[in-house]
């Protein structure tokens, strides 16, 4: 195994990167990269192909105490320092590197330096900030070492649990360690260096006990206040860091900000120290300087200039003057977080008794907790069974312990009610990580969460970053959802993570799923996890009638790729609103239709960036690329040949909308899809006048299937179930049948059995017969058959190479020298190369897309294989996608 690790770390780390990387500023918090491939990849390791949990030490602690910082940095033995001649740091910094680069560090910073701390270093001419990694023994081989610049934060802003998850990320995702990092923080994330001090009365008059103490008293006493940072750099000597703590403790200094990583920096004010009678007197004839020092002996606590000027009617120029005549002074303090809060939850629990399958999924996540092992189960249930309700009780069992759940949802846009039953349920323990969030509010909710305020986190893929105390639980809802893994670098799978994450944790996981992923399957049958299934269906517990339309059977004229409303879906729309009920329509297409052509000479509007048909989108008036998004306006006559023959071919939503209003006057009806998401009010809208009853017909995109709730919807109608079967993509047949048994699960839910119609030109499809018939043995089985048979995931893992550019023959030939190295490594013969061979979309956003795939048994082959043949330096060409879940 000595296949010899590249060097990817650049021979002379002051490397000039001129890349215009988006990752240059010198910017507070956005961090660089995780060092070391050093782990062997025999320690990476994935779901359900994981060793034993190893022990981590620590790992789940939170902040490091002041002992293991001591530990980690050596100052609390004083031996430590003098043998090392030099102490290292390995750093990420924020730019496409495959590795850390490695410093050294002035003694003056070495108490601050720990891992977890972020740290301004130089590369090339640039100042950046980075994290800190380890501390290294030994400096890699041939590199010139420099120092650290200066130390950003007094605790470290990633706990050893998150350093160790970036790492894990960065190696098995191939992504650049800063990448990962940059994923891990708020985008603004203040220094805690930028923490100010100053002195109390009692420090200034106290005597100090050491030169230290003393020169620092003397520094504080000169200015106002100082940061420490600043204070640093004035006084570098290596106790400077005990003795402010000290200095703190005995209240003779006072810092803003609870641990240095409050809110936002604002200007305060408090009195300065005397008699109150002596700074009135000193005001002078303004009474609207009386009136500020009044106000501020009432409040008795620093007030920012906002709330002086408010009280009191004056501007801050009297402030300014009561500061220069030494009756106020002035520093930054932290902004206040002010966070509506909620009361805690308790109320929003239902009433209900557990049935006895809901009770002994609960028992067994107890179970594990009580025991504090890595316990992962899927839970197993169609909708409707009460899989929501079991893993909101494990929250519940989780916070009773006192330690922390993550609950991951696809989309959080797309599940409103479920946020509002988790907030109802644990008010102030939440912590939500909606997407649209702004910097700051996202920055608010990571600090509560950090300080261990917020125990249950509620969000998408990213949450499961979060840096959570004593992690218990992690529950991810949809497990299937392709949604969990991200296609930009970092390229992780929300759901892997979490399993990761839970067994270096000693938690429990949840997979929630009616239709799970065929990976979660394997591992439930092959006992990697504990099975958890939900019989019953909840409240009235009959399961919609489907119906099956064969679309070929239909006697109705048509034109190609047009999508009907057949005779029998018509009747059951009909009955269906005719009693009061609702009904969802799902047509997987958005916008009028797919394609406008030119019936004289062919002309069908492709974008000259990814060669695909525009589609057309009538009430915009445009073409619009579905790939790459850009519009053009729709013409009139064709520009080709001028003939005005042009014609819609193919039904999206708009035109289903269309038909229908001609087809139901009178029927209330309303469209979700992404156009819908970006009017005014957006998917919530939407979902909100539906779930009111102010619309009767709810038409989209597979939008319309995720977990909603809607008690009056009747009658779901598939208007064509073969969308997804023709593409390309091994997971073509998953996401069809996950699609239809999503979409079976909306109708239904109240107190009245639901109808489905499926239309489909493949009735025959197993896919289809077992949505039909609510088998899901028999998906599974003959999917797992499928798999096994052609050698996809799960019997395999899969690595995707894609190599992107705007020259088809370089985008050719990249992967073809790679494919190259790869046949002349010896592991090659454990693998399955298919390709080099243009993707499914040959050209996207102006770059033609050529794909290499690989498979092998293990992850652990690929992934010393490809560390082995991948080229040192960053390709930005080239994208390495690990376990991807599009392959188009
Ligand atoms: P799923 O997540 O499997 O779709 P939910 O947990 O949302 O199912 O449950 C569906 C409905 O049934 C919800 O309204 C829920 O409150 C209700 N429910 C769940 N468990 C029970 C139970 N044991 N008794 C009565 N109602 C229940
Ligand atoms: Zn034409
Ligand atoms: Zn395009």
């Amino acid at each position: 195994m000595t296949a010899s690790d590249p060097p990817n770390a650049p021979e002379d780390q002051s490397l000039e990167t001129d890349a215009g990387t988006d990752a240059g500023s010198d910017l507070g918090s956005d961090v660089g990269r995780v060092p070391e491939r050093e782990s062997s990849p025999g320690q990476l390791s994935m779901p359900g192909w994981l060793p034993p949990p190893q022990e981590v030490t620590g790992s789940s602690k939170g902040p490091q105490s002041k002992a293991e910082r001591d530990r980690a940095d050596g100052s609390g033995s004083a031996s430590a320092d003098q043998d090392e001649p030099v102490a290292l740091a390995a750093v990420a910094v924020p730019l496409p590197l495959p590795e850390p680069l490695t410093y050294s560090v002035p003694a003056a910073l070495r108490p601050w330096v720990m891992p977890g701390v972020r740290v301004r270093v130089r590369v090339g001419k640039r100042k950046l900030v980075g994290v800190v990694m380890e501390l290294p023994a030994e400096a890699p081989e041939g590199v010139r070492l420099r120092p650290l610049e200066e130390v950003v934060d007094d605790d470290p802003v990633l706990s050893p649990e998150l350093l160790e998850l970036a790492r894990f990320t960065a190696d098995y995702y191939f992504a650049p360690p800063g990448e990962v990092i940059r994923a891990l923080l708020p985008s603004d994330l203040p220094g805690g260096g930028e923490r100010r001090l100053r002195l109390t009365d009692a420090g200034a008059l106290a005597l100090p006990s050491s030169e230290v103490e003393s020169q620092v008293v003397e520094l504080l006493r000169e200015s106002s206040s100082l940061s420490i940072s600043e204070l640093r750099q004035r006084l570098p000597v290596p106790e400077l860091g005990a003795v402010i703590e000290e200095l703190i403790r005995r209240k003779r200094v006072a810092a803003s900000g609870s641990a240095g990583l409050g809110g936002r920096m604002k200007t305060a004010y408090d009195l300065a120290p005397g008699e109150l009678e002596a700074h009135i007197e000193g005001a002078g004839r303004s009474p609207q300087g009386r009136a500020v020092i009044r106000t501020l002996a009432d409040l008795a606590r620093p007030a920012t200039a906002a709330e002086l000027t408010g009280a009191v009617g004056c501007t801050t120029a009297v402030l300014r003057r009561l500061v220069k005549k030494g009756i106020l002074r002035s520093f930054t303090q932290m902004e206040r977080i002010s966070l509506s809060r909620h009361r805690l939850g308790g109320e929003g629990r239902p009433d209900f008794e557990l049935r006895p399958d809901q009770a002994k999924a609960v028992t067994a996540v107890e179970e594990a907790l009580a025991e504090r092992r890595y316990a992962p189960f899927l839970l197993q249930g169609m909708t409707g069974s009460g899989k929501t309700e079991v893993y909101l009780r494990a929250v519940e069992a989780t916070l009773a312990q006192d330690r922390s759940s993550i609950l991951l949802v696809p989309e959080i846009a797309l599940v409103p009610a479920l946020a509002g039953a988790v907030r109802q349920r644990f008010g102030d323990q939440l912590a939500l990580l909606h997407s649209s969030l702004g910097a700051s509010e996202r920055r608010q909710e990571w600090q509560r969460i950090r300080a261990g305020d917020a125990r249950v986190v509620l969000g998408p893929r990213s949450a499961i970053l979060a840096p959570v105390r004593d992690l218990g639980l992690v529950v991810v809802d949809e497990e299937q959802d392709s949604a969990y893994k991200q296609d930009v670098t970092p390229r992780y799978h929300g759901r892997d993570l979490a399993l990761v994450r839970a067994r270096h944790s000693n938690a429990a996981v949840l997979l929630v799923s009616a239709t799970p992923s065929l990976e979660t399957r394997l591992n439930a049958q092959r006992q990697r996890f504990g099975s958890l299934t939900l019989t019953a269906r909840a409240g009235h517990g009959a399961l919609p009638d489907p119906i099956l339309v064969d679309l070929k059977q239909e006697d109705v004229p048509r034109k190609p790729g047009e999508v009907i409303l057949s005779i029998d879906l018509r009747q059951e729309i009909e009955a269906t609103v005719g009693e009061g009920s609702q009904v969802i329509l799902l047509r997987n297409r958005r916008g009028y239709s797919p394609v406008l052509l030119c019936r004289a000479c062919g002309e069908d509007f492709r974008c000259d960036d990814c060669g695909l048909a525009r589609t057309y989108h009538r009430k915009e008036h445009q073409l619009v690329c579905h790939y790459c998004g850009s519009a053009v306006p729709a013409p009139s006559v064709c520009p080709s040949c001028e003939s005005d023959a042009l014609d819609p071919i193919g039904t999206g939503t708009e035109r289903l909308e269309e038909q229908f209003r001609e087809m139901f006057p009178g029927v209330s009806v309303d469209v979700l899809d992404r156009d819908a998401v970006r009017r005014p009010g957006g998917a919530a809208a939407v979902l909100e006048r539906f779930r009111a009853g102010g619309t009767q017909v709810l038409i989209g995109t597979q939008m319309v299937a995720k977990g909603h709730h809607f008690p009056n919807v009747a009658l779901a109608g598939v208007l064509s179930a073969d969308t997804y079967l023709g593409f390309p993509d091994f997971r073509a047949v998953e996401r069809t049948y996950n699609l239809l048994v999503q979409l079976a699960g909306r109708a239904g839910r109240g107190d009245r059995p639901g109808r489905v119609v499926l239309q489909t030109y493949h009735p025959q499809h197993y896919a289809i017969q077992a949505a039909l018939h609510h088998d899901d043995e028999a998906f599974a089985t003959e999917e797992l058959r499928f798999r096994r048979m052609f050698h996809y995931p799960p019997y395999t893992r899969l690595v995707q190479l894609l190599s992107r550019d705007t020259d088809r023959r370089r985008a050719h030939q990249r992967l073809r020298d790679l494919a190259d190295a790869i046949y002349r490594h010896p592991l090659s013969q454990r693998v399955r190369i298919t390709g080099p061979a243009p993707a499914a979309f040959e050209k996207l956003r102006g770059k033609w897309r050529f794909q290499l795939l690989l498979r092998g048994p293990s992850h652990k082959d690929l992934h010393q294989l490809l560390r082995d043949v991948l080229p040192e330096a960053q390709d930005s060409g080239l994208v390495v996608d690990v376990d991807p879940q599009d392959l188009m």
